[in-house]
């Protein structure tokens, strides 16, 4: 499958004003000028559940959402774009702010498009998808202004925030469809739910899942209805199969596909498998995942293999991975290897470096750039990952990669301590940011290239604060790596101050 390669420069938008349309964020507000996350609260305020008024939108806020205000009062709008008026009506009333929905909308933003997916306003994974991909990408650019407004690291209003790299084809990018299956009353769902409920959408059709996962998302559901195999009921808390995931390699094309089962015993799995095994030739592998009961986590600890190979593989920068069915990738590869270069870019290694690729998962930063550097070590605390990371090494006939578990808070300290020092520093931390231990070893002992992959401004803002005592920004570089949602991820080039 190669519905996402993309061999051409990607799609990259130009300044905030793109095909002559207004800055998306409207004329009056400059998000530099005006307090990013001032809340212009005033208590009191007479407002009510239910009441409507109309309502200039002024722009957007982190979370994609619309942003207006009502008697000063901040009011968040989903769906609504800037420069537009709507009428609203108040769903919410909080003592710091007012949230509401979209009645009617008076003024139209330029920018406002249909969306492609149908249940876009109601199911989770689309908050953006009513603006055109110009003004999402100058949107990811601006929630990094708004979060460095926020927390203000030193020399911040003069970064070089270089504008987000897009994807040539917003859509079809997710490799991995994870969808739950019940049954309620006599019905039958495989669906996706709609934003704080426990209503399921019958297998929507998603357009930014890649097309081959929603094909074997839509044949299995077929095959469990036709061989009446057991469905789990929420309500009863009984039945077998709750959810469906599969994961297509965007190297091969194979499919890996995991029953997650409420029950331990599988009925009818012999059955199933034959008939999977016929109508879909490109699942190479299927599992079942153990995970009993009402719990919100969708993964049990227990994996056991029913059928086919134990791996698909994905190429990355030239090396090869392979992945169980629990091993963490990024869900867009073509974005991810937008983020890797850059990564490599702005590190500049030799061969004389000592890297440390930390948070490293399952070793793709690490083992990508291990062939640049004299050694690299990495850590992660899921100890299936340190043994894939170790695993790929081995694949790859890497001799100078070595993964271990643990923090990266302890054993980034423990390695320098022990006088393995670091020349380069790649940290791709989870959405919380590094943590204060790391921060401070990272301030004493300085490793000279360093770079910061975050997928949280927020976060990311919040260490530079610390992290610039230290190191200069020299750019951040957004990059899209989740069209139509509103989530933000970037690389940022540090260097020394005292490097000259
Ligand atoms: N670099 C990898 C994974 C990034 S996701 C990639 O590009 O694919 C972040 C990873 O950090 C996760 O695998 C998570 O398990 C791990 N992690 C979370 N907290 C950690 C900590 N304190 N120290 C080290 N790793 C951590």
């Amino acid at each position: 499958m190669t519905e996402n390669s993309n061999k051409k420069r990607p799609y990259q938008q130009k300044a905030r004003t793109t095909n002559g349309q207004k800055p998306y964020y409207g004329k009056k507000f400059d998000p530099r000028k005006q307090g990013g996350h001032s809340q212009k609260t005033s208590e009191g305020v007479d407002v009510r559940v239910g009441q409507n008024f109309p309502l200039t939108i002024k722009r957007l806020g982190i979370n994609g959402e619309g942003i207006g205000y009502f008697k000063r009062k901040i009011v968040f709008v989903p769906g609504a774009l800037p420069d537009e008026v709507a009428v609203v009506k108040v769903t919410e009333v909080q003592p710091k702010y007012i949230a509401a929905k979209v009645l009617k909308i008076r003024e139209k933003s330029p920018n406002r498009v249909k969306p492609l997916d149908e249940f876009a306003d109601e199911v989770g994974g689309f908050e953006l998808e009513h603006m055109t991909y110009a003004a999402q990408l100058a949107f990811k650019k601006d929630v990094l202004v708004q979060s460095l407004e926020k927390f203000q690291p030193k020399g911040w209003s003069t970064y070089d925030l270089r504008n987000t790299i897009g994807m040539e084809n917003p859509y079809e990018y997710r490799n991995k469809a994870q969808f739950p299956v019940r049954k309620i009353g006599d019905q039958f769902r495989v669906g996706m739910y709609k934003r704080s409920s426990h209503d399921l959408v019958d297998l929507p059709v998603v357009h930014t899942q890649n097309p081959a996962t929603m094909k074997v998302l839509r044949t299995i559901r077929e095959l469990l209805d036709k061989l009446s195999v057991s469905i789990y009921n929420e309500d009863k808390n009984r039945g077998t199969v709750k959810t469906i995931v599969a994961r297509v390699s965007h190297t091969t094309g194979d499919v890996q596909l995991t029953f997650v089962t409420n029950t331990d015993g599988f009925p009818g799995d012999t059955a199933l498998i034959a008939a999977i095994n016929q109508a879909l030739p490109e699942v190479t592998g299927i599992f079942q995942n153990f995970n009993p009961g009402r719990t919100s986590l969708v993964w049990g600890d227990e994996t056991i293999k029913l059928w086919g190979k134990d791996y698909i593989e994905e190429t990355v920068m030239g090396k090869t991975f392979q992945l169980s069915p629990r091993a963490f990738m990024q869900l867009n590869h073509t974005q991810m290897s937008v983020v890797y270069k850059e990564a490599l870019s702005a590190l500049n290694l030799t061969h004389a470096d000592k890297l440390v690729d930390a948070y490293s998962g399952v070793g793709t930063i690490g083992l990508s750039l291990a062939d640049k550097v004299g050694e690299v070590r990495g850590m992660e605390i899921i100890p299936e990952a340190v043994d894939d990371a170790n695993i790929n090494a081995k694949i790859n006939h890497i001799e100078n990669a070595h993964y271990e578990i643990g923090t990266a808070e302890e054993l980034f300290p423990k390695w320098q301590s022990e006088g393995w020092l670091a020349d380069a520093l790649v940290v791709d931390p989870p959405r919380t940011g590094l943590d204060t231990a790391l921060r401070r070893e990272i301030l004493r002992t300085q490793p000279e290239k360093f770079v910061y992959i975050s997928c949280n401004a927020s976060t990311l803002a919040r260490d530079l604060v610390d992290l610039t005592k230290a190191y200069k920004v020299e750019y951040i570089q957004s990059i899209d790596m989740f069209p139509q949602t509103a989530r933000w991820e970037g690389v940022v080039k540090l260097t020394r101050r005292d490097h000259s």
